[in-house]
Order: C-alpha cells, then structure tokens, then sequence
C-alpha cells in the first residue's frame, strides 16, 4: 500500500502549507480533505438542499465530479462538476458551512471512500481533523499542528487577504473560534490527536523551522 503521512490540526494552524512543501519535497500526492467539506457544503447550498438535511447531503456527494488543479495557493483551481469554484471554496463563511455538515456521521460516513482514493503511490500526504484517526489510521507518520488562536487568525487573515478577500480580525477570530469549538466538540471524528501523533506547536516557528522539525521525523 502507498505510505501515508497525516497531518491534523485546527484551523489556520499551516496544514496546508506544510501539505504542499512536503508534497513538492516528496513528489507525493495530496488531500485537503477540508475542502471536500468546503465544496460539499456550497453544493448543497447551490441545489437549496437545507444542510441540516444530512442525508440529502450525504447522498448529493455521490454527484460531485471534483478535482484539484494548481501545484501553489496562487494558482489553485477547484473544478467542481467543470466549474472552477476556488474563491467560494476559501472564504471563511464555507468553512463555517463545511463543519456544520461536518458533524454528520452519514456526511462523514459519504466522504470516506473518495478520501482513501488519494492514497495512491509513490505516497500521499494528507490534511483535515481526522486523517490520523479514521480516515488513515495506518499512516507512517501523524502530525498534530497547534498554535495559539490569535497566531491562527493572524495567519489566516493573512491568507484571505492575499486572495483579496476583505477580513476584519475580530470577525475572524470570533468565526475560527466557533468552528474549532464545533470541530473539536462533536460526537463523531472530533478533532483530537491520535494517540501515535507528533504534536508540533508552531505558534513560534516560521515555515523553514516547521519543516525541520518534520525532516527530523522523517529520518527517524
Ligand atoms: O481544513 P478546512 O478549514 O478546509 O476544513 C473546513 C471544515 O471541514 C473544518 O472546520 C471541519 O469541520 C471539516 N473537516 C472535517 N474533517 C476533515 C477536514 C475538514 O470535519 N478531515
């Protein structure tokens, strides 16, 4: 089976920096398994399925033709059914609207399959809340990123800006803060390190410091 490495954590926290470094490092492939939620969740807005509705939710995952285009954040594309939805996919209202279905078990339950269909080889390294606990639970190497809540929205902001989104701090804080309040609190897959996880806390490490700690573990 290809090896897999895991890498969980809230959000804002750099799992999609670190899952692309490794990736281009590694010549492996990658998951965002948030942005199956992401793009699930603004389908079923687009089709007036009511997201509390989960099993229509559920079953609407079955129907979405998704790929992902891009090597960088820059140049990502998201086709979904042929059309490119990155911008609605990014903004942190989607991300408010992905974990909320995300609480789900039949939502969760929709997602699984099409999720292990990434690990293809030479590898794949993949990143959401539960890649080290249910989704790859065989993974090579868990990482567990952390940082401070203001660290993260911070750096947030700071990513929603670059794609020219206008963000108001506060707002952002207020917003992350409830969706890993959710994220962390729900019955199913809550977001909580595996027991074999590493857990980096990188509120004080820039990108190259991060990325030496993960060389570390790689040799090991
Ligand atoms: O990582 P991202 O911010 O794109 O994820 C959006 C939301 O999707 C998360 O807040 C979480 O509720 C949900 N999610 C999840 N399990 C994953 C990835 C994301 O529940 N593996």
């Amino acid at each position: 089976r290809a090896q897999v490495i895991a890498v969980d954590g809230p959000s804002g926290v750099g799992k999609g920096m670190v899952v692309r470094g490794l990736a281009s490092r590694l010549g492996w492939h990658r998951l965002d398994s948030g942005a199956l939620y992401r793009i699930l969740a603004l389908a079923a807005q687009a089709a007036s399925i009511d997201l509390a509705d989960t099993d229509r939710v559920a079953a609407l995952a079955a129907k979405l033709d998704i790929r992902f285009d891009g090597d960088t954040e820059e140049d990502e594309r998201i086709l979904v059914n042929g059309t490119d939805v990155v911008k609605e996919v990014r903004s942190e209202t989607t991300g408010g609207l992905a974990s909320q279905i995300a609480t789900a078990p039949a939502v969760r339950a929709a997602l699984l399959q099409r999720q292990r269909d990434f690990r293809v080889a030479p590898g794949l390294i993949a990143d959401g809340r539960d890649m080290g606990t249910v989704v790859f639970p065989d993974a090579g190497l868990k990482i567990f990123l952390t940082a401070s809540a203001e660290e993260r929205a911070k750096r947030r902001a700071n990513q929603l800006s670059a794609r020219g989104q206008v963000v108001r701090l506060a707002d952002l804080s207020a917003e992350i803060r409830a969706r890993d309040e959710r994220d962390r609190t729900r019955a199913v897959a809550p977001l909580v390190p595996a027991p074999d996880a590493v857990e980096i806390d990188t509120s004080l490490l820039n990108p190259a410091q991060v990325f030496e700690r993960i060389d570390e573990l790689l040799k090991t």
